[in-house]
């Protein structure tokens, strides 16, 4: 007997090669897709409401009999027909009628009509509803709710339900294989999936719809956990794939001790022991996958220099890259500083660079010269080719995913033998958002900032108040600190932005004559902003007016004031980013978030927690919930969390039991992970390769 994963949709009568495609769109193919596509509301036709009860706005199956039906020339044409029991009359009126639907509609029909209840000319008056007509009896009323489905373009309505009554036939026939173990229905009090599947697409007229369409019905959490949990098993078997290649084994060594030695500052706790952390995995001969999460500031980048020593110790390379041009170069100057005086050699490529440097850079790379390389995507390119490659480090603010992470991987593979992989993330990533996104890196987190950081006071104030904050830079840089000055946009356009912030420093200029100010934006030459960035770094400008670019990668402890204009045009996330650039020194920090007016009322309150507080963790959950996660993650990284029935923000609570419950079957019911994830994961057949 077929499978109901087996069975095309094209088997169910009614749905042809055409209709079959459209369903595509909405990711059905199978008979199992089909009863997985769950209605969003729900009608109720099981009973017949009288007519002197309706209410406006109500929907309602009524049934009486046709006094009048009647062409009528109010406003608009239209045809009117008049409908009583003995409670009391309603209108139907049509504006769009053939005159077949006019005579069927006879004075003394039965007539039956399903449709919303509104206030028209002749009091309540349903429009354009569904009826039948007989003049004998009309059939049975439904015994079950009537689902209203998602749909799209040439499936209607009618047709996705008459295919699904025809697929819960299918399902009662050929029950579907109960996946999840009986102990972890028992333990959820959770239906069979048949039960939970009858349940959502034909409800009883006395269910509880509500929870049913709050996703809190018992029956939706059936379906929730199980997805759940194959997508943890997805991770969970991808984790395994990966970790049964191959790597090298590294021991930190006396590199390390040299570096560590040259710094003015001790390592943090929470550095330490995510070093430590690092230091077991890379014993191990099989690629560590590893996650650091920390804060802005905590010093992620020291401790990606700590494992880059034990790989290039051991005689492999090491490749970092970054999201954008700047943050690689951020991390290219640390390196190198940090690196140089121990005799290494720090090699940098990223896409606009010259023939000539690229060629000289592959070579560096391809002869085993250079022992570290940062860069961007750039690093893909068919012509790097790495000599030994041990260690991929990937900063990446989630904005590679995990088949870039791979792709990284496999260019350092050397027979069975692949390279170890750490990647940092600069924005605290939610708990939940984590488990779903990184289920398959293990997390090591800084959660703790170097001493002697000074917490940043942050005020919010309107755009109106834009003298009193000039006054306050003045005073601010006339004594020894310095400030940024950060113009926001919203336009993509680079150059609209770059325009913009050349038209602020100009007015900047002329308000503070006594000051040095730089322009930094994305329109720049790399040389000519490295060269205004290092005059704002070494403190021959006292003001940086810059676009977001210096969102990462700018560190200058000096600076103790920062200035967001239009701060309501962004995100937290990027607020919370912006706003690390001071901080960084001993000195005590402002930032001053300058909103133009009016101020929507989200706007106010994404404000407000970036007054309140400056836990990253906590920032980025209350931005998670004001966005959501498609929004928060951006669009490439939500194509891994296409869920069918999940919705992370409303099913948050599961996730962590569903880990739990994906650990245990796969250690006492490894027979159902294939099943799992072929159900769940579209090409899920392929996750134990990777
Ligand atoms: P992150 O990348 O986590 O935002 P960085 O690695 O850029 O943070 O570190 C921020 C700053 O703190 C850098 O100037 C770095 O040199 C410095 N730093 C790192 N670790 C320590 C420490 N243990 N004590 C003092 N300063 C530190
Ligand atoms: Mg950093």
């Amino acid at each position: 007997m077929t499978s109901l994963a087996e069975t095309p949709v094209t088997r169910l009568k009614g749905a042809g090669p055409k209709v079959a495609e459209r369903l595509g769109k909405l990711g059905i193919e199978t008979v199992e897709d089909l009863l997985f596509h769950l209605p969003f509301r729900y009608e109720d036709r099981t009973r017949i409401v009288p007519i002197g009860s309706l209410r406006p706005e109500q929907s309602a199956v009524i049934e009486g009999e046709v006094l009048l039906s009647d062409i009528t020339f109010g406003k608009r044409r239209s045809l009117l027909c008049k409908v009583s029991d003995n409670t009391g009359t309603v209108s139907l009126r049509f504006y769009h009628f053939s005159a077949a639907q006019k005579n069927n509609l006879e004075r003394g029909a039965r007539i039956r009509v399903y449709g919303e209840a509104r206030v028209g000319a002749s009091g309540l008056e349903f429009y354009h509803p569904e009826y039948q007509v007989a003049w004998s009896s009309l059939p049975a009323l439904e015994k079950a709710l009537t689902p209203v489905y998602p749909t799209t373009e040439g499936v209607s309505q009618l047709l996705l339900r008459k295919m699904m009554r025809e697929a819960l036939a299918v399902l009662r026939q050929q029950p579907p294989r109960d996946l999840l173990p009986e102990s972890v229905l028992q333990q959820q009090s959770l239906p069979s999936l048949q039960q939970a599947l009858q349940k959502l697409h034909a409800p009883l007229p006395d269910d509880p719809v509500d929870l049913l369409l709050a996703g809190e019905h018992p029956s939706v959490r059936r379906l929730v956990v199980e997805e759940m949990i194959a997508h943890q098993l997805g991770m969970l078997s991808r984790r395994a794939g990966q970790r049964a290649h191959e790597a090298p084994v590294f021991n930190a060594d006396g590199l390390r001790g040299k570096l560590l030695a040259s710094l003015p500052f001790q390592l943090t706790g929470a550095q330490q022991r995510v070093i430590n952390e690092i230091d077991a995995d890379l014993l191990i001969p099989h690629p560590m996958l590893r996650l650091v999460q920390g804060d802005v500031g905590s010093g992620k980048t020291l401790v990606a220099a700590c494992a880059a020593l034990s790989a290039i110790a051991s005689g492999y390379q090491v490749a970092l890259m970054a999201p954008t041009e700047i943050l690689a170069e951020q991390h290219f100057r640390n390196f190198s500083r940090w690196l140089q005086p121990l005799g290494l050699e720090v090699s940098w490529l990223v896409g606009s660079l010259g023939v000539r440097a690229r060629r000289e850079a592959n070579e560096k790379i391809s002869s085993g010269a250079a022992h570290v390389v940062i860069g961007t995507h750039a690093l893909f390119q068919d012509a790097v080719q790495f000599h030994r490659l041990g260690l991929t480090i990937i900063d990446e603010q989630h904005r590679f995913g995990v088949h870039q992470r791979l792709a990284l991987r496999e260019k350092g593979r050397l027979d069975n033998q692949v390279p170890h992989q750490l990647v940092l993330t600069a924005t605290p990533i939610p708990r939940t958002l984590a488990m779903s996104l990184y289920g398959d890196l293990d997390t090591s987190v800084i959660d703790e900032l170097p001493p002697g950081r000074q917490a940043i006071d942050t005020v919010v104030i309107s755009e109106a108040r834009r003298p009193q904050v000039i006054e306050r830079i003045r005073n601010a840089c006339l004594g020894s600190a310095q400030a940024y000055w950060v113009c926001t946009l919203i336009e993509e356009s680079e150059a609209l932005q770059a325009s913009a912030a050349e038209d602020t420093w100009a007015k900047l200029k002329e308000a503070l004559p006594e000051l040095t100010i730089e322009l930094v934006h994305g329109r720049l030459k790399p040389k000519e902003k490295a060269e205004r960035m290092a005059r704002f770094a070494n403190g021959e400008a006292q003001l940086l007016v810059a676009t977001t670019v210096i969102e990462v990668g700018v560190d200058v402890p000096n600076a103790s004031l920062m200035v967001i204009e239009n701060a309501e045009r962004l995100g937290l996330s990027q607020l919370h980013q912006l706003r690390g650039r001071v901080g960084r020194g001993s000195e005590k920090s402002y930032c001053v978030l300058m909103y133009a007016t009016p101020l929507s009322h989200t706007a106010q309150r994404r404000l407000g927690v970036m007054r309140d507080t400056t836990d990253g963790f906590r920032i980025a959950e209350e931005d998670l919930r004001l966005r959501g996660p498609g929004e928060w993650l951006g669009t490439r990284q939500t194509g891994e969390l296409a869920f069918r029935i999940v919705d992370l923000m409303r099913d948050e609570a599961l996730m962590e039991p569903a880990r739990d419950m994906a650990e245990a079957l796969l250690r006492d019911h490894p027979q159902q992970v294939e099943p799992l994830i072929r159900r769940w994961l579209k090409g899920g057949e392929n996750y134990a390769d990777i």
